[in-house]
């Protein structure tokens, strides 16, 4: 779990780390992450004089927004968690706002990181799957039932491997840092082999590894030309473990989108600044988002 305190001009006041317990069960995440934030906000108190004055967290999985239930996640194991009122009764009656991590991210990226400046943007994230966000305006569209910009399950080959949501050749079986370690331990016979690995040996001129790689990057342009024709976005931020590999995934995916293009005007393509305290950040800024709707309401 990654957290922090959020001034609201958007920069952070103070960071903190925690594991989130899930080898002991789903209570106990729960409790660990009532117990984070109540520190944090005792952590607040005591640092700068004042408490905070919302709060805001973001969880994977299914979310339902509007009413601050966590409906499920996988791999947290919660069914029906109302957390945006277990936080606040925690914190003593603060408002809370709950949002999802991928989402909470893009929010962050377009607000405070790589999108700063830019009213339509697509924020993609390679990680263990591949997940999206869609921004428009300074806020992020989540759709009519909270899909919204699930990217990573856009099927780009027809038939290819299998998915975990049931469908084939979903983009996520392809680009994910997941997948490219999948296909690098496969193709040097080595289980333990893993995607940075992959991109280190891109670099080194191997060619089963540019071969691995010009499938993930020939795949993720497949679907961000997709995005492109639907949603016209003017930047795509990157981020995701994959996206550390930097120029290395840039300059073919830039090329990549390019000659894919055909009368659409191609999106800028650039790697996300906040790294994996996106979310937390995020969740941060829809606390703020809070008050101000308050304020106005
Ligand atoms: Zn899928």
């Amino acid at each position: 779990m990654k957290a922090a305190l959020l001034a609201q001009d958007g920069s952070v006041l103070f960071e903190a780390r925690r594991p989130t317990g899930r080898e002991h069960g789903t209570d106990a995440v729960v409790t660990a992450i009532l117990d984070f934030a109540a520190d944090l906000a005792e952590q607040g108190g005591r640092r700068f004089g004042e408490h905070p004055l919302a709060a805001g967290v973001a969880v994977p999985g299914t979310i339902d927004e509007r009413n601050g239930i966590a409906v499920f996640s996988a791999n947290l194991g919660w069914r029906d968690l109302p957390l945006r009122k277990l936080l606040g009764e925690r914190l003593g009656g603060l408002p809370v706002a709950l949002g999802h991590d991928v989402r909470s991210g893009g929010l962050a990226e377009g607000r405070i990181g790589a999108g700063l400046g830019v009213a339509r943007f697509l924020f993609i994230a390679l990680g263990t799957g591949i997940a999206g966000a869609i921004g428009i305006d300074g806020r992020i569209e989540a759709g009519a039932h909270g899909y919204g910009g699930e990217i990573g399950h856009v099927v780009v080959r027809p038939g290819g491997p299998a998915c975990g949501c049931g469908a084939r050749g979903c983009l996520e079986t392809l680009a994910s840092a997941a997948a490219v370690s999948r296909a690098w331990a496969e193709a040097i016979g080595d289980p333990a082999a893993d995607a940075a690995g992959c991109a280190l040996a891109v670099e080194a001129g191997d060619p089963r590894a540019a071969a691995v790689w010009r499938g993930a990057v020939d795949a993720l342009a497949d679907g961000i030309v997709l995005a492109q024709s639907l949603l016209d976005p003017g930047t795509v931020i990157v981020g995701g473990g994959l996206a550390e590999a930097g120029d290395t995934l840039f300059t073919p995916l830039r090329a990549a989108v390019a000659e894919r293009l055909t009368f659409h005007m191609p999106p800028k393509v650039v790697p996300a600044m906040l790294k994996d305290t996106a979310a937390a950040l995020g969740a941060g800024l829809l606390a703020w988002d809070l008050l101000s709707t308050e304020v106005t309401a």
